[in-house]
């Protein structure tokens, strides 16, 4: 437990959705904060015009919603250290930006698109490692900068990054971490829209926030270094610092669309449970110490620590992720499920069909320990909604002989008989009937299954008698008959 209480945030930029990356950045944040009584704050980093995507913030907070990791302070909340859009806070940016001129610590530069240009091939013949600004502008004179500025003539702001020095900073992942600042470009702070870069922004947002950790990707550590330039220039205390690990496709790059769906909502449509999503989510970087491996939201509230998360890039187990939503849905109680089963029902071929929730219940209790998926309540069992029309070949060539009709006719005499049976009604019955024709039971058992669910495999073959009831049995049972060729 750490003594102050935290202040963190997840401060995405809005590309339309909500990125698994983000999530896990989102979802570390969160945990932190609960963890340490700190607060969950969102910011979203709007700052970039061309990026631009309508409707794109309103989705990234309904997926984080959805996944119920509520933010203590953001949009829409109470205005405390708001606006939490970076959009509306040009004035500020632009007020620390002329501090860091006055100090000179960052200057206007004029230069044009194609100086920069030639002065990046230039740098390029001359093979050096990455192109930097030359600092032209720096040496512009006060009468220079302002004859300029009065033409408007279109400008940035740059930091001033000394050269030939170190800028020193612990992670709490990566240790001890250090950057030359000769590799550093003079990077623009404000662009010649009068928008604050992504490193002016969030270096100006995460003080005025009060932020005291900055737990984020790691693609962001190379830019740690210019954010520790502007601390120090601005004389703020530097949050601590906490970057974590890439995500990887399971051949070790980088998480990309190609190999397969980053966006929670693709995961939410494919029916994935957000609580086995954010269990998987929490391991892509992070253990207790511990072969845990099943965690709750609370558990994980109660476990989770900066100090246990990996360094090693995280590969996205698409098996694992599979194996938590099969376990995460079998923690679910009968009702949960029913209702999820309900909503699924809904979205299927099936949502015209009136089935009582006992009818439902009773479905969920044979297949839980056999589907993976809410869906497959349905998929795997179509059975239950719906009279078989086709018969599994392989079955029919196996099971259903020239004498098998009359075997099942008589099978449907003696449940005929039955008054409201029970799942160990319809077991006496058969094993009754087997012995009558002294035949072994596996001679009805196999064909009465192809006859009533069409296919040879799924639940229990009483609890389906059961489920269905004696007269769909009947029914069933009389159906196939006439349907199902003979084999020779
Ligand atoms: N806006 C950045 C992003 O899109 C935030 C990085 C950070 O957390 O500093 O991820």
């Amino acid at each position: 437990m750490i003594s102050e209480k935290p202040r963190v945030r997840f401060a995405p930029s809005p590309t339309g959705y909500l990125h698994v990356g983000g999530l896990r950045t989102a979802l570390y944040n969160y945990l932190f904060a609960k963890k340490n009584n700190g607060t969950f704050v969102l910011r979203i980093e709007d700052t970039d015009r061309n990026r631009f995507v309508e409707g794109a913030i309103e989705n990234l907070i309904e997926s984080l919603k959805w996944c119920g990791l509520n933010f203590d302070e953001g949009p829409g909340t109470e205005n405390k250290f708001g606006p939490y859009l970076q959009s509306e806070r040009l004035q500020i940016y632009k007020k620390y930006a002329i501090e860091l001129i006055e100090k000179k610590y960052a200057y206007y530069c004029f230069c044009s698109t194609e100086r920069l240009e030639k002065l990046k091939e230039e740098q390029q013949k001359l093979k050096l490692p990455q192109a930097k600004y030359d600092k032209h502008c720096l040496n512009l004179s006060a009468d220079e900068i302002n004859a300029n500025l009065e033409n408007n003539l279109p400008h940035v702001i740059r930091l001033n990054v000394p050269l030939n020095q170190k800028v020193n900073f612990k992670d709490i992942v990566r240790g001890d971490v250090e950057f030359d600042t000769s590799n550093i470009d003079d990077q623009v702070l404000i662009k010649s829209d009068g928008f604050p870069t992504y490193h002016m922004a969030n270096v100006v947002d995460d003080h005025l926030m009060q932020i005291t950790h900055v737990i984020r990707g790691e693609e962001w550590l190379s830019s740690t270094p210019k954010h520790i330039l502007l601390y120090d220039f601005l004389g703020w205390e530097k949050p601590i610092f906490a970057h974590l690990p890439l995500l990887l496709n399971s051949d070790r790059s980088k998480l990309s669309k190609r190999q397969g769906d980053v966006a929670v909502e693709d995961y939410r449509k494919k029916g994935y449970l957000k609580g086995a999503l954010i269990n998987f989510v929490a391991l892509l970087g992070w253990n207790a110490g511990d072969d845990v491996e099943i965690y709750n939201i609370e558990s994980l509230i109660e476990k989770f620590s900066l100090e246990r998360v990996n360094k090693a890039g995280a590969v996205f187990d698409m098996d694992k992720l599979n194996w938590l939503n099969a376990e995460h849905l079998r923690m679910k109680s009968d009702s949960e499920l029913l209702q999820l089963l309900r909503d699924e029902i809904l979205k299927s071929e099936f949502n015209t069909l009136t089935l009582p929730d006992e009818y439902l219940i009773a479905i969920i209790r044979v297949m839980k320990e056999r589907v993976s998926f809410i869906r497959e309540f349905i998929d795997k069992c179509t059975y239950f909604y719906k009279v078989p029309v086709v018969y599994e070949e392989a079955s029919v060539q196996k099971n259903w002989k020239e004498e098998t009709p009359a075997y099942m006719n008589k099978l449907a005499e003696k449940f005929a008989g039955l008054v409201n049976p029970q799942k160990e009604d319809f077991e006496t019955a058969l094993t009754e009937v087997a012995t009558e024709l002294n035949i072994g039971k596996g001679k009805l058992i196999h064909p009465l299954r192809l006859a009533v669910s069409g296919v040879s495999t799924g639940a229990g073959m009483f609890d389906l008698l059961f489920i269905l009831g004696k007269e769909e049995v009947l029914k069933r049972i009389n159906s196939a008959i006439l349907n199902i060729k003979q084999t020779t």
